[in-house]
């Protein structure tokens, strides 16, 4: 494992530690994430808002997704961490037939620890039929599997998602929340090309930094590099056309993208309201900044899983 690679993971606890303390003050609801991070650190209102818009669009989508097809589907969270949208989705009823999570065996280790030591998270995962298989780094239960897999070693992720019974015909869900940007623009094209290749109805959801060749862009990236983070896929994040080009060069057919700050404006406005009342918030300039280099993705190939024309967010 390269020094960067240990770096990526690292942005595992960064992500977390602004989700962990976004959720304790209250701008979102998720019982969940103490129980994988426990430690928080003061962020401010704008990188709270930001996590909040983050969070909410995602998850927006992937219900969309879910409820269109009756929760006759998998999903498949790419470079999971420490992500709860399993265990949320469950206390809604909108589980759908297998959720799948990925991630280094290094992150996926951590997770496993967690989810054992949690009666509250392990009795989630029980049904009558199946027992749950549980290894050192790995989890299989009925709906539920976290694999340990580098995601740039496409025969061993094939391989892995064959163990958790993945059916290939079925609507499947991708999503990747800023995780494509940390490998190599090779690796993640190649990625998405298998994707699409393989599957069926395969259905995308990305999440990650954009406008990157500005002078705020390259300031997050000085920022990450300081910290031992190389953006190696930034080359896919200069624009919103580089990242539709990226989905329709590698067989998929229906993208669309939207910056976060376009995202944030179409939310209802009690919402921003109450998020912008929350604490102190005088730096709507910093935030508007953060959003315009941010973007969702979402894509579908064939029209029947995911109709983007049918979901405005
Ligand atoms: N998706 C989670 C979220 O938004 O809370 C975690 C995001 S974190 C910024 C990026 C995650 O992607 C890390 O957990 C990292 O280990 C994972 N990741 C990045 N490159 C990966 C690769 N090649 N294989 C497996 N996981 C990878």
């Amino acid at each position: 494992m390269s020094f960067n690679d240990e770096a990526v993971q690292f942005t595992n606890d960064d992500a977390s530690c602004s989700k962990s303390f976004a959720i304790q003050r209250g701008y979102w609801n998720d019982p969940y994430i103490l129980y994988f991070y426990k430690q928080t650190e003061r962020k401010s209102p704008e990188i709270s808002i930001g996590y909040y818009a983050r969070v909410h669009s995602i998850r927006y989508l992937l219900k969309e997704f879910i409820k269109s097809v009756n929760r006759n589907c998998q999903i498949v969270s790419l470079g999971a961490g420490y992500d709860t949208t399993y265990w949320n989705l469950k206390d809604e009823n909108l589980s759908p037939r297998s959720y799948i999570e990925v991630d280094f065996p290094n992150v996926t280790m951590k997770k496993c620890r967690a989810i054992k030591e949690q009666c509250d998270l392990l009795g989630k995962l029980q049904s009558e039929d199946d027992d749950i298989q549980l290894s050192k780094t790995e989890i299989h239960a009925f709906d539920y599997h976290l694999i340990a897999v580098d995601l740039r070693e496409i025969k061993q992720l094939e391989q892995k998602l064959k163990a958790c019974f993945i059916d290939k015909n079925l609507p499947t869900l991708f999503i990747s929340e800023c995780v494509l940007v940390y490998m190599d623009v090779d690796c993640s094209e190649n990625l998405l090309k298998w994707i699409a290749k393989e599957f069926d109805k395969p259905a995308f959801i990305n999440y990650e930094q954009v406008n990157m060749n500005d002078r705020f862009g390259e300031l997050m990236i000085t920022n990450l590099r300081q910290r031992g983070t190389e953006l190696q896929g930034v080359r896919a994040c200069q624009n919103l056309q580089t990242q539709v080009d990226r989905f329709e060069q590698n067989g998929w057919n229906h993208v669309e993208c939207m910056k976060m700050i376009d995202v944030y404006r179409n939310l209802p406005q009690v919402d921003t309201q109450r998020l912008e009342k929350l604490e102190r918030f005088d730096e709507k300039g910093l935030l508007d900044q953060l959003l315009e280099h941010y973007c969702l993705t979402w894509v579908s190939k064939g029209s029947q899983a995911f109709d983007v024309s049918e979901i405005s967010i």
